[in-house]
């Protein structure tokens, strides 16, 4: 496992909502973060069809353009009575013709699919969200990181922090939401703690603790 010694860091998103969370786990281990978002890089194909796949593409291509290490998250909502769908394809459900992109309309269409399933039940609607971070030097070593949190989907959608699905996914153990939670509740984590709750964080905590030594 490389550790990681440079204390820049771009982001390797053009996903507010990610780069937001991943800038509250990095800020407080000492960071600077960059974004490919504020450097203006272009957003590669995600090509891939495993969630390891797509964060190596992203990751490669901002550590090439930058010379820096790049850490990039691939990630998604894997339902179980839809065989794992969205999966990796989620934010495709959420794609516009224009191009745009509108979560509602893919919550909507994720319920639309547990409905003509006849999942109407906690277990019949079980899920989990999936992480993978990618750390990536411009060298093309990379090191990948993967986080998952099991819960289930809810209808109507509560709550509206965060971002992308965090309304209709209630983790396991919990009577909230993600959109519910507090940015803390939801992604918090310091090196210390021995448990993170999202994806992200578990994957993040992964990532920290191997590459940093935290
Ligand atoms: P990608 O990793 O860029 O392919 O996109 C993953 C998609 O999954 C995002 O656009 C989000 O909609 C969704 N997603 C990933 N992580 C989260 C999360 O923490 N909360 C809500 N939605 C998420």
């Amino acid at each position: 496992m490389r550790k990681l010694d440079n204390k820049t860091l771009i982001v390797a998103s053009h996903n507010a909502g990610k780069i937001r969370e991943i800038r509250d786990l990095i800020g407080p281990l000492g960071f600077e973060a960059k974004s490919a978002a504020d450097l203006n890089f272009i957003e590669p194909d995600e090509t891939g069809t495993t969630f390891e796949e797509n964060a190596t593409i992203k990751a490669l291509a901002s550590a090439k353009a930058s010379g820096l290490p790049a850490l990039s998250d691939d990630s998604g909502l894997a339902i179980d009575a839809l065989g794992g769908a969205p999966g990796v394809y989620t934010a495709n459900w959420a794609e516009r013709e224009d191009g745009s992109r509108d979560f509602a309309m893919a919550m909507e269409k994720v319920e639309k699919a547990l409905q003509d399933k006849g999942a109407t039940t906690p277990v019949e609607r079980s899920a989990r969200f999936v992480s993978v971070l990618c750390l990536a030097w411009p060298d093309g070593h990379v090191e990948l990181f993967r986080g998952e949190v099991e819960g289930f989907v809810v209808w109507p959608p509560r709550g509206s922090q965060g971002f992308g699905y965090d309304p209709v996914f209630q983790p396991k153990g919990y009577d909230t939401t993600f959109g519910e939670m507090s940015a803390d509740e939801k992604h918090g984590w310091k090196p210390g703690d021995a448990e993170a709750l999202s994806h992200r964080a578990r994957a993040f905590k992964i990532f920290a603790e191997t590459c940093l030594g935290a």
